[in-house]
C-alpha cells in the first residue's frame, strides 16, 4: 500500500513536470507559428506585388526568350504565345504565356504558374538547387523591378 502511494506521488510529479513541458512546447510552437505566419504573409505580399507590377511577357524578354520563337518583340503580342519551356528540354515550343492572366502553362511537362514561378523554373532548369534558384529569382526581381522581400511597402 505504501509502495503504491509512493509510486503514485512520483507519478503525479512526473505528470506535473510533463504538463509544464507540454505548456512550454505549446507556447514556443505558437510563437513559431506566428513567426511562420508573418513570413508566409510577407512572401504572399511579395508574390502579389510581382504579379501586379510585372508582366510575364516582359519578364520572358528580359530572360532572353525573345530570340526563340516570335520574330517580333514579345511585348507586341496581345494574345497568348508559345515559347520553349523554362522547365523542360524541348525543340518545339509548347509553353504558353498568357498576357491577360499573367501566367504560363506548359503542355509538354504540365508546369505552370505565375511570373515568380516562371523565373524560378527558368533558373531551376539551369541546374541550380531550389535554394540557389530562389536566390537568383529574388535577385532578378530586385535588379529589374526593385521588388524584394525586405522593401515591402
Ligand atoms: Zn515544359
Amino acid at each position: 500500500m505504501r509502495g503504491i502511494t509512493k509510486h503514485g506521488g512520483f507519478f503525479l510529479i512526473f505528470i506535473l513536470v510533463g504538463m509544464k513541458n507540454i505548456d512550454n512546447i505549446i507556447s514556443s510552437d505558437s510563437a513559431n507559428d506566428s513567426a511562420k505566419k508573418r513570413r508566409r504573409d510577407r512572401f504572399e505580399q511579395y508574390i502579389e506585388r510581382i504579379n501586379q507590377e510585372t508582366r510575364i511577357i516582359q519578364v520572358a524578354i528580359l530572360l532572353g526568350y525573345r530570340k526563340l520563337k516570335p520574330k517580333k518583340s514579345l511585348d507586341k503580342y496581345s494574345r497568348s504565345i508559345k515559347i520553349l519551356c523554362p522547365s523542360h528540354k524541348e525543340d518545339t515550343p509548347s509553353c504558353s504565356l498568357d498576357p491577360f492572366r499573367n501566367i504560363f502553362n506548359c503542355m509538354g511537362c504540365g508546369t505552370g504558374g505565375n511570373v515568380y514561378d516562371f523565373v524560378f523554373q527558368h533558373f531551376k532548369r539551369m541546374n541550380y538547387s531550389d535554394k540557389l534558384a530562389r536566390q537568383k529569382t529574388a535577385k532578378f526581381f530586385k535588379k529589374n523591378f526593385n521588388i524584394s522581400l525586405s522593401n515591402e511597402k
